[in-house]
């Protein structure tokens, strides 16, 4: 073990992610439990107290010094509130972090959970030393933060919402009202769209079983993965040419296809982006998998407690 314990929590619609992590971001005491979001906000807030008390009870003599809490939706950092949460309405408008540490007695910190996955994959995952990245997140939705010169990039109330960037000035309706967002085309509705409509063959097939498809060479499979990595690598040509990053991380389940992805996500780059900025440019998939948000939620408790 290595310095001071934190805990990092990730509340997601379906599991809450929670570990004990020291210094170095090793991960110990792993919790996955079915999330309680979808009930009234007393009982979300008494599973994660309750997660966190048992973490602190596990570790013993050297106890946790704060608690990170990754949340899925908009979080305004500042006031330390959910704004809106799609999967937990029952967050909206709360001070969840400020509740825990009540609840705890240890102090807590909250952001957005693509915010602490970018921050994990800098802190010890595929972008460790980078000051200059970009990290997205392909699932159920479209998440990613852009880290420019070390600090991730917000605003007056948050930002850093890749997936609902407009890559189309008509395109699909997207689940935040709006319309022709990246998540609108390769979020998991979008995708399943896109096999309904152009190889029906496949449309009862997971997205794991299409990838080990188009390692085989079938042919609509690998034309899938063409669509997403290309659809995806439309917006970073913008992002590159905003931000001009060193490195750009793809985290999430539909990452794990690998080149049949990054293949055309990075030929589409190419086509588009300023060639003066490509070549410090890496892509390169995630390494920490779904514990990319619990560690980077750790490792902001360890910095909050360290500047306080
Ligand atoms: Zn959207």
């Amino acid at each position: 073990m290595n310095g001071e314990l934190t805990i990092g929590i990730d509340v997601g619609g379906t599991r809450v992610k929670a570990a004990l992590i020291d210094a170095s971001g090793a991960l110990m005491n792993q919790l996955n439990v079915p999330s309680a979001v979808g009930g009234d906000y007393q009982a979300v807030l008494g599973q994660l107290i309750d997660v966190a008390d048992r973490l602190s009870r596990e570790a013993e003599d050297n106890k946790p010094v704060g608690i990170g809490l990754g949340v899925a939706g908009l979080i305004d950092t500042e006031r330390q509130r959910v704004l809106t949460s799609p999967n937990c309405a029952s967050l909206n408008g709360r001070p969840l972090s400020g509740d825990i540490s009540q609840g705890t007695g240890l102090p807590a910190v909250m952001d957005n959970d693509a915010n602490y996955m970018a921050l994990g994959e800098g802190f010890c995952g595929a972008a460790r030393g980078s000051r200059h990245y970009i990290a997205i997140t392909l699932g159920t939705g479209v998440g990613g933060a852009v880290i420019s010169n070390g600090v991730l990039i917000r605003g007056v109330n948050g930002g850093g919402e890749l997936g609902h960037i407009p890559i189309d000035r008509m395109g699909p309706r997207c689940s935040c009202g709006s319309h022709g967002c990246l998540e609108a085309y390769v979020g998991r509705s979008g995708i399943q769209r896109y096999i309904s409509r152009h190889m029906p063959q496949h449309k009862e097939r997971g997205l794991k079983e299409l990838s080990k498809l188009a390692a085989r060479g079938d042919g609509a499979a690998i034309q899938l993965f063409g669509y997403i990595g290309t659809t995806v690598g439309i917006l970073m040509a913008g992002l590159v040419n905003l931000f001009s990053p060193e490195l750009i991380v793809i985290g999430g389940g539909i990452a794990e296809a690998g080149d049949i992805l990054l293949g055309p996500l990075e030929a589409e780059l190419r086509r588009r982006a300023f060639d003066e900025y490509l070549p410090p440019l890496q892509i390169k998939p995630a390494e920490l998998g779904n514990w990319a948000g619990v560690i980077g939620a750790a490792t902001a408790a360890r910095i909050m407690v360290n500047e306080q």
